[in-house]
């Protein structure tokens, strides 16, 4: 079963719908119920059927629309956990414009497996940490709610992904209760085995809150220069970040919002997925206008110390 995201469904046609940011990226779901159980997601198997991931709604369609993805910088399959889905995405693949990128998210699976999604033509793979301390893994998606993942597959599958494809993803959600420091950790281990990272905020759907926004805005901050390849950046202080240190040949880019914008594959801006339209946003789906960067830039130091150094 395919879905599409509704900004994807609108951008295409099958729907007629006013969306405040076109996706750069196509977005379907593949799969129809998942059998995992992680305890943030709309598509948990304890859940029941839902048409949501994240703040999304999905609207289903025939396989034909994959061949009229033509509009897009990047193809994203999102695919949920269920038998069969290696085989499943295997052969959408086939169907995709020729000459598409396409990237895949997918739960932790064999070399073999990869491999074969590899060879049907996906240009990148993104196997998801969500949370950053084994013990935050356990409680969110792992052996407490019943999952068969372990910590350590996850880390096995991207070290095995970065030896298949040109890029590798990971994602990284703030908010199910680690500290700022544990987020720099594995951040700084993913960027030095060539792991990117896709930064979300966690989405209250089903209970909890979302991260401050000032505490979110120094995170993608940090997220931006660790992957700029800067290291000595951070202090922290019992976990949360203290000071920030900031290369002023970065401050151009910074007052440009840059940091702020939705981080992941190439050509990806995912709008709305951690946010309504109308509210707060933690990741810009768009270069954000000088007024909004200018709360960020306070936003930043409300949190911690920014010390420009040259
Ligand atoms: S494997 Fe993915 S789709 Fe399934 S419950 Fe976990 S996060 Fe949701």
């Amino acid at each position: 079963m395919l879905r599409l995201s509704y900004g994807t469904a609108a951008k295409v046609g099958i729907i007629k719908a006013k969306i405040a940011a076109e996706p750069t990226t196509a977005y379907i779901m593949l799969g129809e119920k998942c059998v995992s159980n992680c305890s943030f997601c709309a598509q948990a198997r304890t859940r029941g059927r839902s048409d949501y991931l994240s703040r999304v709604l999905w609207i289903p369609c025939d396989e034909k629309i994959l061949s009229h993805l033509t509009n897009f910088s990047r193809i994203c399959f999102q695919v949920l956990d269920y038998p069969g889905m290696v085989d499943d995405i295997v052969d959408a693949l086939k169907n995709v414009p020729k000459d598409s990128r396409v990237s895949v998210s997918i739960v932790p699976i064999s070399f073999e497996d990869m491999k074969h999604i590899k060879d049907a033509g996906a240009e990148g793979i993104s196997i998801a940490l969500d949370a950053v301390t084994e013990d935050l893994f356990k409680k969110v998606k792992g052996e407490y709610v019943g999952n068969r993942f372990r910590w350590n597959d996850v880390w096995r599958a991207l070290e095995d992904a970065t030896k298949i494809f040109s890029i590798v993803n990971t994602h990284i959600i703030v908010g199910l209760g680690e500290t700022d420091r544990d987020i720099y950790t594995a951040m700084v281990k993913l960027a030095n085995m060539g792991v990117s990272v896709a930064l979300f905020s966690y989405t209250p759907i089903v209970g909890g809150n979302a991260p401050e926004l000032n505490r979110y805005r120094n995170i993608q901050l940090l997220r931006y220069l660790i992957f700029r390849g800067y290291s000595d950046i951070a202090e922290f202080d019992e976990g949360k970040l203290s000071v920030l240190r900031v290369p002023l040949s970065e401050r151009k880019n910074i007052e440009r919002g840059l940091p702020f914008m939705t981080s992941g594959c190439p050509g990806c801006n995912r709008p709305f997925y951690n946010e309504r339209p109308s509210g707060n946003l933690y990741n810009y789906p768009f270069l954000p206008d000088t007024h909004s960067v200018s709360k960020d830039m306070k936003l930043l130091q409300s949190y911690a110390h920014i010390e420009w150094i040259q």
